[in-house]
Parts: structure tokens; sequence; C-alpha cells
């Protein structure tokens, strides 16, 4: 019978966990069995007794987690002890970050183990239900309206009041991916008036259908600025000028602009400057999502509120993990449906290595990285 452990996510600040008890229930039922090691729901609201009632067993060691272990979920990679621990051949899946962590995909291959990336896993119809990114992006993009909102001193809302009118937050969104989309739906809400912009001309009508304006400069560029995958391109200079020019007089107006931008494989794009900060009013907020990929926001910086000019920038690395609860079931029902891929009828490991999501997000096999976008890294 297959084994599968779960272990606690080592990372700091990493609250979540790669299965919950109902997520262990699935697994169980589909023929698996799953060990837990003791205290890893704990950052989750998901304690011991509620694994072991699931029918999990609970591992008071890390050794004891991963003994005999054929396959091993995590949220975050694995650490070089808990890969040490791993038995040769074994699975290893989880949310890898593989273009910036390259040294646990070598320690995973150097192991004999075998590894998928849950970033990799395509974004196609039969592959929905497995797709973490979005699950945790839905989850950071809410969660960052509410951490904007109480640094924020004032109301979001309009309240007219017999001591006078409070006027409603202006919010602005950069960046209308998954966790883009959340925080508008988040900010209106909580009755904010809200704008966006994006690169991906696709996205001026998800805005406008949620409610808010769509700002940007929409020319040519703009017009072709989405990849065949439905993400951003990195744009040209003359592009990034002539939005920053757009975005400059926009900002100064905004009480809260929240960032979330990314591209694929390389550092955050910078969105906000220095000079713009400073141009907004003092008890403005941003909150910089890709905080861990480098910032969309000069000044921004990891796990801190940074206060200038009165204006405060807030840069929360795992805004997921500060939804821990809810972002550990989504994972976890990602995982199984995953695992669904790699599990036989009868509850064995069988994966089929012509699957296309498979093929798309293994990593690590037979000794060696094998996925063609981190061949040449
Ligand atoms: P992401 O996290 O890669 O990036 C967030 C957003 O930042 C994107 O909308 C991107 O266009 C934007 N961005 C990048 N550079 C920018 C810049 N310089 N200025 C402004 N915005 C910039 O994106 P994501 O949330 O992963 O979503 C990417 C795409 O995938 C979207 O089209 C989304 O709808 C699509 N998607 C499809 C599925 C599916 O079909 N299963 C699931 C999830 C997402």
């Amino acid at each position: 019978m297959t084994l599968i452990a779960v272990t606690k996510e080592r990372r700091a600040g990493e609250t979540r966990v790669a299965l919950t008890p109902d997520a262990v229930k699935k697994l169980i039922a589909a023929g698996a069995s799953v060990t837990i090691e003791a205290g890893a729901g704990a950052g989750a609201a998901a304690p011991d007794a509620d694994y072991a009632a699931a029918g999990a067993t609970v591992a008071k060691t890390l050794a004891a987690a991963l003994k005999g272990a054929d396959i091993l979920l995590k949220v975050r990679g694995p650490s070089p002890e808990e890969i040490a621990a791993l038995k040769a051949g074994a699975l290893v899946i989880g949310l890898l970050n593989p273009h910036q962590e390259r040294a646990t995909l070598d320690a995973l291959a150097a192991k004999g183990a075998a590894a998928y990336a849950m970033e990799f896993v395509p974004r196609i119809t039969r592959a929905q239900v497995m797709d973490a990114l979005s699950s945790q992006a839905n989850l950071a993009g809410y969660r960052a309206v509410i951490e904007a909102a109480e640094v924020y001193g004032r109301a979001m809302p309009m309240m007219m009041t017999a001591a006078g009118t409070v006027a409603p937050a202006k919010v602005f969104v950069m960046g209308v991916g998954v966790a883009g989309l959340q925080a508008i739906a988040t900010a209106r809400r909580l009755g904010a008036v809200v704008s966006a912009t994006d690169v991906r001309a696709a996205t001026k009508e998800q805005v406008e259908s949620l409610g808010a304006k769509f700002v940007a400069v929409e020319d040519e560029e703009f017009k072709a600025a989405e990849t065949a995958a439905g993400y951003a391109k990195p744009m040209s200079a003359e592009y990034q000028a002539k939005q920053a020019a757009l975005v400059t007089e926009h900002i100064k107006k905004q009480d809260i602009v929240i960032t979330t931008a990314l591209i694929p494989g390389r550092a955050a794009p910078r969105l906000v400057t220095a000079a713009q900060v400073a141009s907004m009013k003092p008890g403005s907020v941003l909150v910089d999502l890709a905080v861990e990929q480098g910032g969309n926001v000069e000044g921004a910086v990891a796990d801190k509120v940074v206060e200038t000019g009165g204006v405060k920038i807030v840069g929360v690395a795992n805004l997921a993990g500060r939804i821990a609860a809810d972002a550990s079931a989504l994972y976890g029902r990602n995982l199984s449906a995953f695992l669904g891929l790699i599990l036989d009828k009868a509850g064995a490991v069988a994966p089929d290595p012509e699957d296309e999501i498979l093929k798309a997000a293994l990593v690590v096999s037979g000794g060696a990285i094998v996925h063609p976008a981190l061949a040449a890294a």
C-alpha cells in the first residue's frame, strides 16, 4: 500500500500544511495510508487528534513520519533534513519554487527522488481542481485587502452619519490575475471605490464586470501583451514609460494601492517607484503581494510595514499563510486531485508518463532536473 507522508513545514513563517484532515480522508478512501508528523497542522487549526480521527497515523518525529514513505507532500520545498530522511525513489510534491530554489531540486535529484512542482501544473480545464497557484493567490488577494484595511487609519465604505460624511477609500489594484481579481472583489465588498490596471487587455472586461474602473495605456503593444498561456509578457521601455506617467497621476489620488504583478520565472516588475509612494497622501497604504519575488513597490520589505512620509508599505511574504486554515484546505484538495493522476485504482503509485499534466509538472526524475524550463538555468 502506498504510504503518503505529510511533515511540518520547516520554513519560517509557514503556517500552512499540505493536507487537512478532510483531504486525508479522501486519500485513505482512495486506498493509500497517510502519516502526519505531530503538530504539522497546528498553524492551520488542524490538531493531531483530527488527523488521527480521519485515519492518519501521527508520527512523533520527522524520521518516523518519513520512514518508508513513498510520497512526501509539502507546501514549500523540503528542507535538507527532510530530503536526507527520504527513501530512495520517493516522490515529493509541493510548491517547490523551481526557478528560485534550484538547490532543493539538485538535492532531490542527488537523493534519487522524483519531484513534481505544483506551480507547473498547466492551466487547462482538466487541471483546474489541481491549480494551487490559483487557490492560494485567490486567498492572498482577499487577505491583502484585509491587511490594508487594518493599517489604514480610515474607513473603507462611505458612511453618512449625523456627525458628517466619511468618504469611501479609493483602492487601486495593480496586476489583475487571480489575486488581483479577488482583491478587487473584496475591496468592493468593503465599499471602496476601486480601480485597477494590468498589461493584459483581457483583464479590462474582468475589471469592469466587478464594478471597478480600468486604468491603462491601451496601445497596440498592450493589445498583444498576453502569451498563449495567458500570462503577461515583459513590456517595452516605451510602454513602461507611458504607463508610468498615467499611473503617476492616478496613484497620487489613491488611499490604498495593492500590487500583485508577476511574470513567471522572472523577478516581479517594479510598478511603483519611491517618488510615486512619496506623492501619496499621509495615511495611505500600499500592500505588495510580490514582495517575495523582488517586489512591485520600491522600498517594500518582506514581513515589515515600512513607513515613509506617513505612507505605509506593507510587505507580507506569505499572505495565504495568514489565512492558513482555508489555504491548507484548498491546497490539500489540489494535492489530492493531483494524486488522482499518480495513484491507480488500487492506491498504488502508477503515474502515466504520457499524462500532459504530470509531464508538465515533473521537475526531478532519474537523478536529474528534467523540466525544459529549468534546463538552461
Ligand atoms: P500572475 O500571478 O502570473 O500575475 C499577476 C498579474 O500581474 C497578471 O494578471 C499579469 O498580467 C500582471 N502583470 C504582470 N506584469 C505587469 C505589469 N508590468 N503591470 C501590470 N500588471 C502586470 O497571474 P495569475 O494570477 O497566475 O494569472 C495569469 C493568467 O492565468 C490569467 O490570464 C488568468 O486568468 C489565467 N488563469 C487561468 C486558469 C485556468 O484556465 N485554469 C487558472 C488560473 C489563472
